[in-house]
């Protein structure tokens, strides 16, 4: 079959290296094989006019558990369906969906389902894998995971999960200061697995010695991270942290949930200023309630209630002190991006990098996709400058389009 040429005209190019004005970008089949300012260098099957709107590389989540009603740790097949297509809507052309600490065996096979899922859905090319986050995690930084399930990671556990989970696994989060850290990330690292530091309060050293080992990116910091601490031998002396470490080492790329609730503004700015341009990652560790309008009420399968508001979720108790406590983020990609400009003052083509080929250099996909480039994947998105999203392409197809035509 001839392969469909589709071109976008008269668009604000963000092109890998510095953005077009009134540009050009062309499409055969799944690929970019132009870009250019003016007219076309040739014509196409289907031309689309996005005059006034900015045409951007595909959002990358790396960390995210689900978005209106799917969840990647508890959705069967036909759910999960429903979320790929969820996500197109905000801008997602890749998506590392997120379990959560639960026993190991569940973990196996909701792992295996949700690759059975990618399989089978049409949409399947915009999952990239699963990010195991949980139960290998510091029981005093657990955030939202339940402390029953917490465990160090035992070796014949770890061999399983690597072993039964048939290539989908493509990132584990872990705490440094574990049994077995060092060897779970050399495990990882010769599967191609991301090994990533996060819900942890190790010690610098403990922190270097995993990063020594290949460990090369920090789930959520600032949440669920601990920066130094007293010295318990000699009064008002402090131990560096984790956050030294990660800080200090620049082949760690570090990842911010996109919210303010999570991550007051000014941490924005600051890694914004101290990391590497492309070790700067923005994700939305989003919950289901993601996507959701204003105050939808949702319960989870041991009958606990949250509510969605203001972009976070609050749990609803009959405990006054409980209740309206937080429990997640509910944030979009597009909207996450958003922010970050504004709390950072980017420039969008800067702030678009923390979402698309910053992520794909952490995951290895850089080569394919995460830019604007000739020969990368047409994992495109057209959207307006406040970041909202117009359309959203995925190697070459349409599969959201606000205007209804797609
Ligand atoms: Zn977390
Ligand atoms: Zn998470």
């Amino acid at each position: 079959m001839e392969e469909k040429t589709v071109i976008l005209k008269n668009g604000f190019i963000l092109n890998e290296v510095k953005p077009i004005e009134h540009g050009f970008i062309v499409i055969r089949g799944e690929r970019i094989v132009s870009t250019g300012s003016g007219e076309p260098d040739r014509t196409g099957d289907e031309t689309i006019d996005v005059k006034g709107l900015v045409v951007s590389p595909g959002f990358i989540d790396m960390h995210t558990h689900g978005i209106m009603d799917v969840d990647f740790m508890e959705s069967d097949i036909p759910k999960l369906h429903k979320g790929f297509e969820g996500y197109a809507r905000f801008g997602v052309t890749r998506v590392v969906g997120s379990t959560l600490s639960n026993p190991l065996d569940s973990i196996i096979a909701q792992a295996v389902r949700i690759g059975e899922a990618k399989q089978s859905s049409p949409f399947g090319d915009i999952l990239h894998g699963v990010h195991v986050e949980g139960p290998w995690l510091a029981p005093r930084c657990r955030g939202g995971h339940a402390l029953k399930y917490l465990k160090h990671p035992e070796k014949d556990d770890v061999k399983r999960l690597l072993d039964q989970t048939g290539g989908i696994i493509k990132s584990v989060t872990f705490a440094p200061e574990l049994d077995n850290s060092v060897w779970l990330t050399e495990q990882l690292c010769a599967r191609g697995i991301v090994p990533v530091l996060g819900h942890t309060e190790a010690s610098y050293e403990e922190a270097e010695k995993v990063i020594h080992a290949g460990a090369r990116h920090v789930t959520h910091m600032y949440d669920t991270t601990m920066g130094y601490r007293e010295n318990p031998d000699e009064a008002l002396v402090m131990m560096p942290g984790m956050e030294t470490a990660v800080l200090y080492y620049d082949e760690v790329s570090i990842e911010l949930i996109g919210c303010p609730v999570h991550v007051p503004k000014p941490f924005f700015r600051f890694i914004a200023k101290i990391k590497p341009r492309d070790k700067r990652v923005i994700v939305t560790d989003s919950l289901s309630g993601t996507g959701m309008p204003e105050n939808t009420v949702l319960t989870d399968k041991d009958g606990r209630q949250v509510y969605v508001k203001e972009g976070v979720l609050r749990m609803i108790d009959e405990d006054p002190k409980v209740n309206g406590n937080l429990t997640g983020s509910a944030v979009t990609m597009n909207v996450a991006l958003r922010r970050l400009a504004e709390y950072a003052e980017l420039p969008l083509a800067e702030a678009v990098r923390w979402g698309s080929i910053n992520p794909a250099v952490t995951l290895g996909l850089d080569h394919e996709t995460g830019s604007i480039k000739t020969g990368k994947l047409a994992d495109i998105i057209v959207m307006d400058d406040t970041f909202d999203i117009k359309l959203t392409m995925v190697k070459g197809n349409i599969i959201y389009n606000q205007g209804g035509k797609a």
